[in-house]
Order: C-alpha cells, then structure tokens, then sequence
C-alpha cells in the first residue's frame, strides 16, 4: 500500500450499484435510489437503490430456493471449502481497491481499514474455509439395540443486517460461518457504508459461489431491514448494531416465525488504568488510541477510563498529549490517524453528547468541537472529558464517536463497581502489575472480552460477544458456527 496508489483509486468515479438477487444484479423494483454521501467531503459519491419490502421478498425467495435445491449446502465440504478459499483470495487481491472505496463510503482512516477490512474479511473467510471441512457429527452413547446419531445442519436462509463501521469485518464475521455451513444469506448493509461489502458479496460470485446463495439488497433499515426481520421465510437472524435496532429485531421474530436472533450490539468499555501499571506511558499511549481509532466508531472502544486517583492527573495529562498528537483529517492520506465521522448525523449526536456532559459537570480537557469545516467533510477533534460520574450520561451511554470520559477510582471494589454500573458488558481492561489483580478483574468485571495490560487487538480465532445488554451470541472463532447450524437427532432401531 502506498499513497499513489491510493491517490489514483481516490479519484475513480464510483458507479451507482445495484442489489444481488439470485446472482443477478437488479435496480429496486420501483427503481428508487438513494445518494450516498461521502464522509470525506459531504457530497455525493454513487447511488445505491433504495430497496422494497418486494426486493426483500424477492432475495428471501432465491435464498430459500438455492438452499431448498442444495446447490450449495449438498456440494462435498471439499468443493464448498475451495469457493471459500478463492473468495477469500479474490479479497486479497482487490485489497486496496476494496479499502479505498470503503474509506470513501464509511470515513476510516485507510491505514487501519485496509488491515481491519479487507484483511481481516479475507483472514475470516479463510478462517471458516478451513474449518469446514473438519466438522463432525456425534453418535451418542445409548444401549446397543439403537444408534442415536447427532447430525449437524445448517439452519436454512439466514438473515445478515450489517452496521457501517467496519462493514467487511463484520460482514465476514457473519457470512464465513453462515456458508460454510452451507446455508444460504440474504444481506442487507447499512445504508452509509455498504459499498465495498456489495463488492466483496460479487467477489464470492466470482469464486464460484452459485447464484441466489448469498444475496445483497439495500435500502433503508426500517423498510428492507424490518421486512427481512420479519419474514416467514428467513430461519436465522443475525445482526450487528445499535441496542434499540437489536430490540425492534426481537420483536419482529416474535411477531412473525420466532427466528432465531443474534445481536452484537454497543458497548461502554471500561479501561481501568492502576497505579501499578507495568508501563504508564504506554497504557496512555494504547487508551488514546483504543477511544480514537477510526474516530471511536468502534464498538469495543475504551470509552470510559477509569484511572486511580494518585495517578489520575498525571495519567490525564499524558492521554490528553496523545489525543492531541493523532492527526484528524483525510482518511485516505497514510499519515492520518483519525478519519472522519461516518454521517452528518452522527457528528452532531457525538457533539450533543460533549455538551450534555459539560451540562452534568464534566470538563472538556481537549478537543469538543467539529473542525476541518474546509472540507466539507465531518471531523470532529478527540475529545476528553474528566469529572464524569458513574451515573451521568456520558458514563452510561454509547456515544460510538471520538469522546472519553474519565472517572477516577480509589479501591479495586470501586472500580469493579463502576466498571459494572452500565447496561452494558462487551469490552473492557485493566492495566496492572500484580498478576492475582489482573485475574481477579477478569472475573468481576461483567463484559465478553477483557483484556490485560493492552487493548484491542484479536484475531479470528477468539470469540467477540457481549453480555447484558451488549448481546447474545457470539462472532469469530469455532463458536460462532453454532449460530449457523441446527442439531438433529437421528434415533435409529437396530
Ligand atoms: P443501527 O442499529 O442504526 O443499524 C444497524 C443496521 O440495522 C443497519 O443496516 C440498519 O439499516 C439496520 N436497521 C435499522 N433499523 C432497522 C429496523 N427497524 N429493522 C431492521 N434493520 C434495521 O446501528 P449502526 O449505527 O449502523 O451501528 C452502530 C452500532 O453498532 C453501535 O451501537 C455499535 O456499538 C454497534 N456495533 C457492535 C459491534 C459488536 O460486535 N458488538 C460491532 C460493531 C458495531
């Protein structure tokens, strides 16, 4: 990767895209569009259609048909096994493409998208290739006159709504393990950031996945999305977002065929910083970077630093000097460590955000306000706010922007507490020497992942899910297959 090469990508016109159904590319079926905006300048960079609940429909029914005919899901693990492979090299080789025209879309700074995006979608899907075919059924232990096998299927159509922050990560992080299963997917991507998963959907075309085995259809989430969710047809639902989106998808479930639902959904991280810290320096170095990267549109960002008070100034000056040494600006420029904001929108709840907090107590040490307004684009300055109380809003809310809040602590008991005092559980750290104090964090703070002296950071082989009200399944790792398959049991009298 280097910067002419991005800068000739950069300039590409972008062609306006179309929905996937059964192999086929198809415009809405009244043939209304919607702009997408790019976040690096505010205008308007392709159009994508902005689906129907017919669409929907449409790409449901060519899943169910692909999946009832087994054109995928009766193919021998070894021939589903080398699709996914050249899929998962055809992402390679579209790297940097892929990731330009990602940033372009969604605001990423490029030096991590291409890593976080198409590298890791590739590394997923050859994760799950690999896997495939190393899969077995059981024979259960019963009395001779009967052998009672346990068949692993897969669960029939399965529905994939998608946020914008990372949209290959995660969309990989679904579609992996949901083909090679052998089910077949009806995806539906964000509405402002769903380009280069669109691309990355054609690709595995390309590799020779057979048509109307995954599908992509667009639009607005409370039409196309809701009408997925709703579906009689559609046997598993899963879906990376917001917490109030992930509600509305259980509802839909019990409403219509109660489908199984899997939701990833937000966070409101605790990094928990000790005096005892092995390295100071570098805990403030690393939860800089764990709040900021790609603007804090990640969802286990370090939101919430909790900082024990005899280190608590000194730590605070020492963030705030890294917050102000990443460079805001053009996503698509190597040197940028912060991109932009992914939507108007979003800006403007991240500021609404800095304000009630400064209306609650809380100080603004650094950043607070948009900037880079030139541009046209939505930038906003790493902000960090100290004086934020366990209960007030900043503490207990996910903001999904570039804001930390800072909360000092006095006893391990305290911090456990206010590490636990959200609705939320998806990510956490705790930054110490004493090794029974890492272990014993570990088991009382109440999130999916915590991590010991560094944040952020895994692979494919670990599993990323919340507990409380961060979610209810999990992603990546050999775990996640189980959302993608059902148990039957074949009672056989000998
Ligand atoms: P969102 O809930 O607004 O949208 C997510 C998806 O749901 C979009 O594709 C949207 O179109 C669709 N949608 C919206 N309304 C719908 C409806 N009524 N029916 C069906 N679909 C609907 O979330 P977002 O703003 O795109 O993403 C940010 C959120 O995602 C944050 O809360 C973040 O923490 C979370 N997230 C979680 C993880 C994780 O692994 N836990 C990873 C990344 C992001």
């Amino acid at each position: 990767m280097d910067q002419n090469s991005i800068d000739a990508l950069r300039a590409i016109s972008v062609a306006p895209k179309l929905h996937l159904i059964d192999g086929k590319l198809t415009p809405a079926s009244d043939g209304a569009v919607m702009d997408i905006l790019s976040p690096l300048d505010g205008k308007v960079l392709t159009q994508v259609p902005c689906g129907t609940a017919a669409d929907m429909n449409a790409a449901i029914a060519a899943a169910r048909a692909a999946f009832e005919d087994r054109r995928w899901a009766g193919q021998a693990p070894a021939a589903r096994k080398k699709v996914m492979l050249k899929w998962a090299e055809l992402i390679e080789a579209n790297a940097l493409e892929l990731a330009v025209l990602g940033v372009r879309d969604n605001g990423t700074e490029i030096s991590m998208a291409y890593k976080a995006e198409p590298g890791s979608a590739a590394g997923t899907i050859r994760y799950y290739a690999e896997a495939l075919d190393k899969i077995y059924g059981e024979v259960a232990p019963t009395s001779g006159d009967v052998l009672g096998m346990i068949l692993k299927e897969p669960v029939g159509v399965v529905g994939a709504i998608i946020p914008w922050n990372f949209p290959m990560m995660i969309g990989a992080w679904k579609l992996g393990p949901a083909l090679a299963m052998g089910n077949s997917v009806v995806l539906k991507p964000s509405e402002t950031a769903s380009l280069s998963l669109m691309r990355m959907a054609e690709l595995a075309l390309e590799a020779g996945l057979p048509p109307g085995v995954l599908n992509t259809v667009t639009g607005r989430g409370d039409v196309v999305g809701e009408a997925l969710a709703l579906s009689m047809d559609v046997d598993a639902l899963v879906f990376t977002g917001s917490g109030g989106t992930g509600r509305r998808l259980m509802e839909y479930s019990a409403r219509s065929n109660m489908k199984r639902v899997y939701l990833e959904l937000g966070g409101k991280s605790p990094n928990i910083i000790f005096a005892d810290a092995p390295d100071l320096a570098e805990a403030a170095k690393v939860a800089a970077f764990g709040i900021f990267r790609n603007a804090g549109q990640v969802c286990v960002a370090g939101s919430r630093l909790l900082v024990e008070r005899s280190i608590h100034d000194d730590f605070v000056a020492e963030v705030t000097m890294n917050a102000e040494a990443m460079r805001v600006g053009d996503p698509l420029d190597l040197g940028t460590a912060i991109g932009a904001i992914n939507s108007e929108d979003q800006l403007a709840r991240n500021l609404g955000f800095v304000e009630t907090a400064q209306a609650e107590g809380g100080q603004v040490v650094t950043g607070g306000a948009q900037i880079l307004h030139e541009t046209g684009g939505y930038f906003m300055a790493p902000t960090v706010v100290t004086g934020v109380t366990p209960d007030s809003t900043l503490a207990q809310k996910e903001v999904f922007g570039p804001v930390l809040g800072v909360t000092p602590f006095g006893t391990d008991d305290e911090a456990v507490r206010i590490a636990n005092a959200t609705d939320y559980g998806l990510a956490g750290a705790v930054w110490t020497s004493d090794l029974s104090r890492a272990h014993r964090m570990v088991q009382r703070v109440r999130t999916g992942v915590m991590h010991v002296n560094t944040y952020g950071g895994a692979d494919a082989t670990v599993p990323l899910g919340g507990v409380r009200q961060s979610g209810n399944g999990h992603d990546k790792s050999l775990h996640a297959i189980e959302k993608y398959t059902n148990l039957k049991t074949a009672w056989i009298k000998l």
